[in-house]
């Protein structure tokens, strides 16, 4: 949608249009110097580190994020891990037993999860056999209760960017707002999407720190959007979503972006060498291509090769239930050691 045409209010839920948020302590004052007396969140005043609430809105990794990626700290929401990002987005814009969302399946489980939890029906919108999006199909199901359109991009567990000008027309005629999962943007060679925000008022990109940053373990999703979209979602995300070990850690590795590039080089490397090794197993029909750091696969019986790694230590996941995933196996791009007990693995079997 162009800007003329899009009006955000117009896609909020009721409820969420005048909602006052939750004023805590820290948002009334929040100007920290050190020699301030802080009496006003009844914390416990003896330091060991996290005696105080966190900065709720993670102003410091907010900054560290906008200089890595070029783009104002008022265009960052973070959240607690991605699936707190998805999660805001339905409760802003999703009536519950009223509107619906679209997503494209085979693609990443936690839209349908967060549909349910929300009571949003979600119309699944089968991608073609070489995992596009069908456009037509997409815009046919949208009505007026599809709010939101999910792209997951490069997708999961199919491993392939969606081609950007599919992308694109999406994004002018779907009306509703679209969200682009990048959660393995950095193992792509697509640009990301944050780049083209301001030319799309009714776009959202998610990306996460779990997974080329190496830091699932402290849950830390971002998610970039027009001002105005941005400030709705503050209003409703829990006061203190992102708590101090965690921005702590991510300062700590965001604060050493070359060491990241150089792990996702390694991996990238190691992908290379998966794709070459896996096309000469003899029971492997297809190796999907991938850019991002999983590799999708299909083999002769994915339920029987799945039981034999497990017998031999590897634990991979098994999409055969999937649609358009019939007997295949998702591996996860590991080490270079182990990478090669995988192909030593798959070769007893
Ligand atoms: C792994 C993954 C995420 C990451 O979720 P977090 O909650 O940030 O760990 C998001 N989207 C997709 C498609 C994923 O595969």
């Amino acid at each position: 949608m162009d800007r003329q045409q899009f009006q955000l209010d117009s896609f909020l839920r009721e409820n969420i249009k005048d909602l006052k948020p939750y004023s805590s302590a820290r948002d009334e004052y929040n100007e920290v110097s050190g020699d301030m007396v802080f009496l006003d969140a009844n914390e416990n005043p003896f330091q060991n580190g996290v005696n105080r609430y966190p900065d709720p809105q993670q102003y410091k990794v907010k900054s560290q994020l906008s200089k890595l990626k070029d783009i104002s700290t008022d265009n960052i929401l973070l959240g607690n891990g991605s699936d707190e990002v998805l999660d805001l987005i339905f409760r802003a814009f999703c009536e519950p037993n009223k509107d619906a969302i679209i997503t494209l399946p085979p693609t990443y489980g936690m839209y349908d999860v967060l549909a349910n939890i929300n009571a949003v029906r979600n119309i699944k919108i089968q991608l073609s056999s070489d995992f596009e999006p069908n456009y037509d199909d997409v815009l046919s199901a949208a009505n007026t209760q599809a709010k939101l359109l999910f792209l997951c991009s490069p997708n999961n567990p199919t491993a392939n960017s969606f081609k950007a000008d599919t992308i694109e027309k999406l994004i002018l005629n779907f009306k509703g707002i679209v969200i682009i999962d990048e959660a393995y943007i950095d193992f792509s060679k697509d640009e990301s999407w944050i780049r083209r925000l301001k030319e799309f008022p009714n776009l959202i990109v998610t990306q996460t720190l779990s997974k080329a940053y190496g830091m699932a373990g402290i849950r830390l999703g971002v998610c970039y959007a027009s001002t105005e979209i941005i400030s709705v979602l503050n209003r409703i995300k829990p006061p203190y979503n992102v708590n101090e070990l965690t921005q702590l850690k991510a300062l700590e590795r965001l604060s050493k972006p070359t060491a990241i590039s150089e792990e996702i080089k390694r991996i990238l490397e190691q992908r290379d060498w998966l794709i070459l090794e896996l096309k000469k197993i003899e029971f492997v029909d297809t190796v999907y291509a991938s850019d991002a750091n999983f590799i999708l696969v299909k083999v002769d019986d994915a339920d029987t090769r799945y039981t034999g790694l497990i017998q031999q230590g590897i634990v991979v996941r098994n999409r055969t239930n999937q649609p358009l995933c019939e007997n295949c196996l998702r591996f996860t791009v590991g080490t270079q050691q182990e990478n090669i007990k995988l192909i030593t693995a798959l070769t007893n079997l």
